[in-house]
């Protein structure tokens, strides 16, 4: 047990039980959230205490084994070595409203997405709440940038992970630790529909993005399985039900594929599939993985699709992409560094 996976409720009844009063819970807890690597760096925590606990609750800090910064925007990604020796990315994003972090929610992912490098090896296991809190602390303490906002848009599927996720944000959020509003949060999903609902049934004021990628079933089931399990308009209706829910307008990601799903037609369509869902479309030109066939599409395509989506009263804009020169996609660092390059 890491006691960075507590709320400051279950810290207090933890150190209350060993006769500690609820003020040390506090101190103990803002320390922790600070990113600090060792109980020595507690300062106003009596000595015994501090031996204490870093016998019984060892920190367990992720390890920085690669970091690499981009030259052209100032990206940052980090390879983080977990406790187990597993690896996980973390992104830092320098955007004019504010550093963003992109935090991986599992060690690969099973969702076997066709374009993506994070589920080539498949699921490895899910990250526990500590170790994506873990990401955003020592984003922030490394790279000396404060962090504002949060996506969950790295290696992983968040609402294959649901309880853990559901707990990390919590504890990211609590106004003793980083403070950080669910406003500022986006999660992404492939569209596990189920969690959908139950994620809207929670009212949280996140952003709820959809990697969307296809305008009807024939292509999604294509290039995403998960599909074939939830198809599209289950997916539609359960984001009209978050809508609904939360009042929050739904973000979709939708990875440019030359000759898949680029043409006008693959516009039109959406923009008939999506009527009256208040919505945002964000145009990814894909990113290529070497492992795989697709390829981007034309700049040409891209600003076309966007015309007409734009035209059709959706709004979209196309992703600028960071990190490029730094394989700031999709699970790619891991994979190299698995590979030994
Ligand atoms: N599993 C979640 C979270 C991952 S987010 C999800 O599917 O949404 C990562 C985003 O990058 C997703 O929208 C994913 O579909 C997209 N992505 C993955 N590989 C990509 C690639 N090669 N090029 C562009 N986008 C990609």
């Amino acid at each position: 047990m890491n006691l960075k996976s507590l709320t400051l409720e279950e810290l207090t009844q933890l150190l209350k039980d060993r006769n500690q009063p609820a003020f040390r819970a506090k101190q103990v807890f803002t320390w922790l959230h600070k990113g600090v690597r060792t109980y020595e760096e507690m300062t106003n925590l009596p000595k015994d205490l501090r031996e204490a606990l870093a016998e019984e609750y060892p920190i367990c800090p992720p390890e920085a084994v690669r970091r690499q910064e981009s030259r052209r925007d100032g990206t940052i990604k980090y390879l983080w070595r977990l406790s187990d020796g597993n690896c996980v990315e973390t992104v830092l994003m320098r955007y004019r409203y504010g550093n963003t972090v992109c935090i991986s929610t599992e060690v690969g992912c099973r969702m076997g997405c066709a374009f993506c490098a994070s589920t080539l090896g498949g699921l490895v296991r899910r990250l526990e709440p500590f170790e994506m809190l873990d990401q955003v602390l020592f984003t922030q303490v490394d790279s000396g940038f404060p962090v504002s906002h949060i996506v969950l848009m790295g290696i992983g599927e968040p609402l294959d992970n649901f309880d853990n996720v559901m707990r990390f944000l919590e504890l990211v959020n609590s106004p003793a630790g980083m403070n950080i509003s669910m406003r500022h949060i986006s999660l992404s999903t492939c569209g596990l529909v189920p969690k959908i609902h139950e994620l809207a049934e929670r009212k949280l004021q996140l952003t709820l993005s959809i990697s969307l990628h296809a305008p009807n079933d024939a292509v999604r089931d294509r290039i995403m399985p998960v599909n074939r399990a939830y198809p599209m308009e289950a997916l539609l209706s359960a984001c009209r039900r978050y809508y609904q829910a939360t009042g929050r307008r739904i973000s979709f990601e939708y990875a440019m594929i030359r000759d898949v799903n680029d043409s006008q037609a693959d516009a039109k369509e959406l923009l008939r599939r999506l009527k009256g869902l208040p919505a945002h479309f964000n145009l990814i030109p894909l990113n290529h993985v070497e492992e795989s066939p697709l390829k981007p599409s034309t700049r040409a395509a891209v600003a076309a699709f966007q015309k007409t989506l734009e035209e059709g009263g959706v709004p979209a804009t196309v992703r600028r992409t960071l990190g490029g020169d730094i394989d700031a996609s999709c699970g790619q660092l891991r994979r190299k560094y698995q590979e030994g390059n």
